[in-house]
């Protein structure tokens, strides 16, 4: 285990009481990166490997409580971003991030849930667009999400290249377009897009339903920036600690969906 280091790293997300994803998850990935973890829960979940079979937002006040309460005390190298929920959420987190600024946000543009729970209102995408967006050092969309984000099927790797190009001209800083849910065996491929810097960062495709992946890409990306890496050597760092959590995932519930290893 490594020393930990003053540095804080903070994560605003939601709870899966399962303890795969969400803050759950962030917390282990900034714990296994040596850094401090500090959380605001914007939403919690009664989850388990089956459903998310509840869910419960505070009211904004409070959530906007927790975040002040972090920055007024740690050294808060970064932030994650993870289910939002709703509207008035996301109004509240970007409200947040104006007022405190911190040097890096990473933004987990969390939708559904892999066993189809909804975690984001529908009529919360136009201020995830608007407010967010903009405030986001990078977005960590996977091919539904980014279907979502911009309104149109993404089923190839042209389109993909295209969908990215997109995001880009529409004002996202960076993007890191996650390749899972395209068809293709053996590997997968993720696409990363700065300015006018591009990148891919291939894996090969583990035979494993992973729960939290993006949850836990997102995280490994923001302690890696605290740490001191660039947008890209982050990114690329954050999918190889994926890709090595989910080799050594294990199955903690009565389903096949594994929980991922993080060291
Ligand atoms: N539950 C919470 C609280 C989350 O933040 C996330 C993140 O995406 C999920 C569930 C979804 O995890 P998965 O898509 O791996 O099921």
């Amino acid at each position: 285990m490594p020393q930990l280091r003053p540095i804080s790293v903070l994560t605003i997300a939601g709870s899966d009481s399962g303890g795969g994803a969400g803050i759950q998850a962030d917390l282990k990935t900034f714990a296994a990166h040596g850094l401090h973890g500090l959380s605001a829960i914007a939403a919690l979940t009664a989850q388990n490997t089956r459903a998310v079979t509840a869910v419960h937002v505070p009211p904004p006040d409070f959530l906007r409580a927790q975040i002040d309460a972090c920055f007024a005390d740690f050294h808060i190298g970064g932030v994650k971003l993870g289910m939002l929920a709703s509207t008035e959420v996301i109004h509240c987190v970007a409200d947040a991030l104006e007022a405190h600024r911190p040097a890096h946000v990473v933004l987990d543009p969390v939708m559904v849930a892999t066993s189809g729970a909804k975690l984001l209102a529908d009529d919360a995408l136009d201020a995830l667009r608007t407010r967010l967006l903009p405030l986001a050092s990078v977005v960590t969309p996977n091919i539904p999400e980014a279907e979502l984000l911009l309104g149109r099927r993404i089923q190839t790797d042209d389109e993909a290249e295209r969908a990215l190009a997109q995001m880009l001209a529409e004002g996202a800083r960076a993007v890191l377009l996650k390749g899972g849910h395209l068809p293709g065996e053996g590997e997968m491929t993720d696409r990363f897009g700065h300015d006018q810097a591009r990148a891919v960062f291939t894996n090969p495709r583990l035979p494993v339903e992973g729960h939290g992946t993006g949850c836990t890409l997102a995280s490994a990306i923001a302690a890696n920036l605290c740490l001191g890496l660039d947008l890209r050597e982050a990114c690329a760092d954050a999918t190889d600690y994926v890709h090595g959590a989910l080799r050594h995932a294990y199955r903690p519930g009565h389903t096949p969906v594994a929980v991922l290893q993080h060291f």
